[in-house]
């Protein structure tokens, strides 16, 4: 229990943090699934219900360890797009309400997002600032009516929105979407994609110590990378794309990217066990011990990381017993899942690589559109303003939302092409 006054170490925060999350969550997930299904109204895309928890509970709400304030928002439309994209509903309470949360994705972004992952690596939490709440609350309906026209979207799927808040707290925004990665893949190598070149350079020193980072454009285009989809994956890619940022032009989001992990069929799994390892997280459930602040969503030191690793490893080998906290971190071999009713997610999980006549290729690709809720609104401008002093304007990111979705789209387009094509491409260019 937060004592009101006393001082909590930022770490502390975040495991209370994530209990009042899952907590609220399983909660009002619940309580709308009770009922029975019906059509939407207007009036649910603008709902909101609001919820206080304490140590003793009420006739309302079930009692919790802390105290703390719960908002839902918008519920039925959560509820509709949640079976549009085939989740389970108790899979998902499931998911999001076991008593261990596994916490990763390094430093929080520049944003300040913190990003959770569910323990079975299937949903992500990320905190969203207000303006991408409001945004988001704002846009609702042409979302989801965009959803149903486009079921296999490649924009992040969202399945909840909610807010928490302690006393005297700050009032915390999150969303819950779809981990593009899967839980059963090694994610080779990562990158970020905007179309835009300044800025976008993860130093490549950088890649000895961090040898999973997410890279960018340059990175992209310096390796000579394609995505390599031959021509029946190329259209539905391309033509899904359009229409996914014609949405985003409409409604004036930019800043948005394509994420792109690339399983490599011939690596296969080997490291897979490593990244398994990194952090285990409890909130509550009555195994759990207390918290201790400091060791709370700690990042481990890299030695600790390959200590664990190298660990994990022997024990496989050696059939010793794995420790306990290491254990609640396996991840599941196989992909169960709702997934395979989505064209690019169908293919274990991702969207494989063809060639030029259509057989498969050498690669997986996990991909979507990420961080889709920032409004071309104040900051950007300021961004554009300051930014567009230096630089000319097709290389800064900030541009209007209309060029922006025209610049990703340009980028996108170019660098899909199948190994085949882009092989020709460069005979051709040497021959003039
Ligand atoms: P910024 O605004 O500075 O770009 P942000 O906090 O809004 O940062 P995002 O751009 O949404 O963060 O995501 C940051 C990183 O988190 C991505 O580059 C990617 O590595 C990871 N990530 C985000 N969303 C997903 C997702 N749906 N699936 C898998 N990984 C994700
Ligand atoms: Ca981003
Ligand atoms: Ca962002």
């Amino acid at each position: 229990r937060v004592v009101v006054g006393t001082k909590v170490d930022q770490n502390h925060v975040n495991w209370v943090t994530a209990y009042n999350m899952l907590t609220g969550i399983r909660f009002t997930v619940s309580r709308t699934n009770a009922k029975m299904d019906r059509e939407l109204t207007d009036a649910d895309f603008d709902a909101k219900h609001k919820f206080s928890f304490d140590i003793t509970g009420n006739e309302l709400t079930p009692s919790a360890k802390y105290d703390f304030k719960f908002k839902d928002y918008a519920p039925w439309v959560f509820r509709h797009l949640r079976t549009t994209f085939k989740l389970d509903p108790a899979d998902y309470l499931v998911s999001l309400t076991s008593k261990y949360i596994l916490s990763e994705l390094g430093s929080p972004g520049k944003s300040g997002s913190f990003f959770y992952f569910s323990r079975d690596y299937k949903y992500i939490i990320k905190t969203i600032h207000h303006a991408e709440h409001k945004f988001l609350r704002k846009i609702l309906k042409d979302y989801y009516n965009h959803v149903q026209d486009n079921p296999n979207t490649l924009l992040s799927q969202f399945y909840g929105l909610h807010r928490v808040k302690i006393p005297y707290g700050r009032k915390i925004h999150f969303v819950v979407m779809n981990n593009l990665f899967p839980p059963h893949r090694d994610i080779h190598r990562t990158f970020d994609l905007k179309g835009s070149t300044i800025g976008r350079d993860f130093r490549e020193e950088e890649l000895e110590k961090n040898p999973r980072a997410t890279l960018k454009d340059l990175n992209w285009l310096r390796r000579d990378l394609h995505l390599e989809l031959g021509p029946t994956k190329k259209d539905a890619f391309i033509e899904q794309m359009r229409k996914d940022v014609k949405l985003m032009q409409k409604l004036h989001i930019m800043d948005y990217s394509m994420l792109i992990g690339i399983h490599d069929l011939e690596k296969g799994n080997e490291e897979n066990l490593r990244e398994k390892t990194l952090k285990v997280f409890q909130p509550g459930g009555e195994a759990a011990e207390e918290p201790q602040p400091n060791q709370l969503m700690r990042t481990p030191s890299k030695l600790e990381t390959a200590r664990k690793a190298r660990e994990l490893r022997q024990s496989v080998k050696t059939q010793k017993p794995v420790p306990m906290e290491q254990t609640s971190a396996r991840m599941p071999d196989e992909l169960e899942d709702s997934k395979k009713h989505f064209y690019f997610y169908s293919d274990d999980g991702g969207f494989q690589a063809t060639h030029e006549d259509d057989r498969p290729g050498e690669e997986i690709y996990y991909l979507g559109i990420i961080d889709c809720l920032t409004h071309y609104s104040l900051i950007k401008r300021m961004e554009h303003f300051f930014k567009g002093l230096a630089n000319t304007e097709s290389q800064i990111s900030a541009i209007p939302p209309e060029r922006y979705g025209d610049r990703f789209i340009k980028f996108i387009t170019g660098v899909t092409k199948t190994k085949e094509a882009a092989e020709r491409e460069k005979a051709e260019s040497a021959l003039d």
